[in-house]
């Protein structure tokens, strides 16, 4: 296990311009790569259509997955963004947290945020924040 998350640049601006295209609802959607470098988004649909919280539909879901594997990518982390406030785990994602492998990545559509994407590794219900290293 890594203590740091690598993203290509590419990845990093796409993930600012799903945060940004709908800034009232949580986007979200699964990141996916090769050797532990994160290099294509595949946005989902927030089935919950909330500026709190986010569900992706499991048919579009195990679509997503499908399409991961065509593409011969590994699934390497979920995102979501966080509409308002602090772009940290909430006590929501904390307890859904179901993928121990993935990283969490949290976007932050607000460019006064200290840190605009931050990702952590949860485990158990506790989070473990991952350097972001752009590649
Ligand atoms: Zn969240």
């Amino acid at each position: 296990m890594h203590d740091f998350l690598r993203i290509s640049c590419a990845v990093f601006d796409r993930l600012l311009a799903e945060a940004r295209a709908n800034p009232e609802i949580e986007c979200c959607g699964l990141l996916a790569g090769r050797d532990a470098v994160i290099s294509a988004v595949l946005p989902a649909k927030n089935a919950l259509q909330s500026a709190i919280s986010y569900e992706i539909a499991p048919e579009e879901l195990f679509a997503l997955f499908r399409r991961m594997r065509a593409k011969g990518l590994e699934h390497l982390g979920i995102y979501h963004s966080h509409p308002k406030g602090d772009n940290a785990p909430s006590p929501l994602d904390l307890e859904r947290a179901f993928y121990p492998h993935a990283a969490y990545v949290i976007v932050s559509p607000n460019a006064g945020a200290s840190r605009l994407i931050r990702a952590f590794r949860i485990i158990e219900g506790r989070a473990r924040e991952l350097s972001l290293e752009i590649v």
